[in-house]
């Protein structure tokens, strides 16, 4: 039995952002942005059980790194809200300092809180300029529901299909080093990649929340599905669901909901991504923000199901994912 867990590591690692995370998308083709879709890859430079035992202490309570403006619900309750809407805010984004990393190619733009780099052979400038509004409202909305703001400038860059790390991969998030890259060839449309950089930019959010070592080890259900829920209307609005709770139960009605435990790759990789931000969805809808943190942080390793589901809702994975079913099918 693990012991209870230890927060303020959760805390105190927000400034060191160490942590290494990719975001893969599998399908070549997203001239539409039904045809993106994801797989994650981790880059873990450390020995997971070093880390798991490092992180391991007393107990843990997650606070939001600047304002929380959803409302966290710290008790279960049997009647949840119907989705985990964020409090719209007028509040103005300060813009961040500086410049985020240095990338290839050529910053063609600062927006208020990241670096834009654009490499050759890939999206137009013009079409890239042309989308940041969205990425820049995505992010806002992202930072809103999470309660979380970029913690410093972050760079996002664009290039060519051929600087893939590997076959079919979309997108990665090396969060460690601030440095979120996307990968389109010319002819692709720039809108699909709307959703893409915000998925990206909210797992440097994760990483700014939670710290390197808490993100690095964090289960890949609540990784990449907080990632997905956070990319919010951008990705919900292709799909024709108006919620996370719909989205679960299209998938389902559809027979397309995966295991929560499936391998995110493939053809099927946003089905996955979306069923488990369904599954975030719930979580925090129905037991709130602080236990959803303490879960986060309770990850052994990227494999789905690391997270001690027992020790923070005192359920098994399973009977929450059953609950969860059971909740998505609930409204008509
Ligand atoms: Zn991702």
């Amino acid at each position: 039995m693990r012991s209870p867990l230890n927060i303020k590591r959760c805390i105190g690692t927000l400034a060191v952002l160490l942590t290494l995370t990719g975001c893969a998308h599998p399908n070549g083709s997203a001239s539409s942005p039904k045809a993106v879709s994801f797989e994650s890859t981790t880059i873990t430079s450390r020995p997971l059980s070093v880390q798991a035992q490092s992180r391991r202490g007393g107990p843990i309570r997650i606070q939001p790194t600047l304002r929380p403006i959803t409302t966290p619900t710290a008790e279960p309750t049997a009647t949840p809200e119907p989705t985990a809407t964020p409090i719209p805010t007028a509040t103005m984004v300060p813009a961040l300092p500086g410049f985020g990393p240095e990338l290839a190619g050529e910053r063609i733009v600062q927006t208020s809180r990241y670096d834009v780099y654009l490499g050759i052979n890939t999206l137009a400038a013009e079409s890239v300029l042309a989308i940041l509004p969205r990425i820049d409202a995505g992010l806002d909305a992202a930072e809103r529901s999470l309660g979380t703001r970029l913690q410093a400038r972050a760079s996002l860059a664009f290039y060519r299909l051929a600087r893939r790390p590997a076959r079919g991969v979309r997108a990665q998030a090396i969060t460690e080093e601030r440095r979120l890259e996307l990968f389109y060839a010319p002819e692709e449309d720039a809108n699909g990649a709307v959703r893409v950089a915000v998925h990206e930019l909210a797992h440097q959010l994760e990483a700014d929340r939670y710290g390197a070592d808490n993100q690095r080890l964090a289960d890949t259900i609540l990784h990449e599905g907080l990632a997905t829920w956070l990319a919010g209307d951008e990705w919900l609005a292709p799909t024709g669901s108006a919620s996370w709770r719909e989205r679960g139960r299209d998938l389902l009605e559809q027979g397309r909901l995966r295991a929560i435990r499936s391998d995110p790759s493939g053809a099927a990789a946003n089905d996955a991504y979306e069923g488990w931000a369904s599954f975030v969805d719930y979580l925090i809808a129905t037991y709130g923000w602080a236990a959803f943190d303490d879960l986060y942080c309770s990850g052994d390793g990227r494999y789905p199901g690391s997270a001690d589901y027992r020790l923070v809702y005192g359920q098994s994975l399973d009977d929450l994912v059953e609950e969860w079913r059971g909740w998505i099918q609930e409204k008509g």
